[in-house]
């Protein structure tokens, strides 16, 4: 994968996503009366959960650990409540032959699996294996997901990759140039990770 740099909406995407968010937030007080009547001591967060839902269809939050996901649940719905934010999930659990295909591919256009990890890792290395990884959208969101996750124990890792959160509830990881500076090359074809998994 190629690195990307934090997008700069252009102002018809930003009028389109606050449309999007305009949308999502009336779905969400629509739907307070009925999430009362199921949850009536976690209305709002249940709600929020319906509307983002409808707004980001085809996401999957399958795989995440539990606390993974209460905590990105919990962190989506104060962004949208709060702040007006949405945040989507474009990737979060993946199974470790989706992440080998991940790494070979990038291996393949990357010419050396040293470089390929500037950008992906191997799956026993890979925190979205571990089901503690999210890969979110849009840029928006993510900044706000980097402002305000702690809350949720929820950290921005890599310089290269505004997308990638991680859960980490003992505190904030180290803040890494990029996925493979966690990996210390022992020997040709060997590596061992150098603290967390990434
Ligand atoms: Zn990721």
């Amino acid at each position: 994968m190629p690195p990307v740099l934090t997008p700069c909406p252009s102002r018809a995407t930003r009028r389109r996503d606050r449309l999007y968010w305009l949308v999502t937030r009336l779905i969400s007080v629509g739907l307070l009366p009925a999430a009362l009547v199921v949850a009536p001591r976690r209305a709002r967060h249940v709600a929020c959960q319906w509307a983002l839902a409808a707004r980001f269809p085809a996401e999957n939050l399958n795989g995440l650990t539990p606390a993974t996901r209460a905590a990105f649940e919990a962190a989506r719905a104060e962004a949208l409540w709060c702040h007006g934010e949405l945040i989507g999930l474009t990737d979060g659990y993946r199974d470790a032959q989706a992440q080998a295909r991940l790494f070979a591919d990038t291996v393949r256009r990357a010419g050396s699996p040293w470089l390929a990890m500037k950008w992906a890792l191997p799956p026993h290395e890979s925190r979205h294996v571990a089901g503690t990884a999210l890969d979110v959208r849009p840029a928006e969101g993510a900044r706000w997901l980097e402002r305000h996750g702690w809350r949720h124990h929820l950290y921005r890792v890599y310089d290269n990759e505004w997308w990638h959160f991680e859960y980490r509830p003992d505190g904030p990881p180290p803040r890494l140039p990029h996925p493979g500076a966690s990996i210390t090359v022992i020997a040709p074809g060997l590596c061992a990770a150098r603290g967390d998994q990434a």
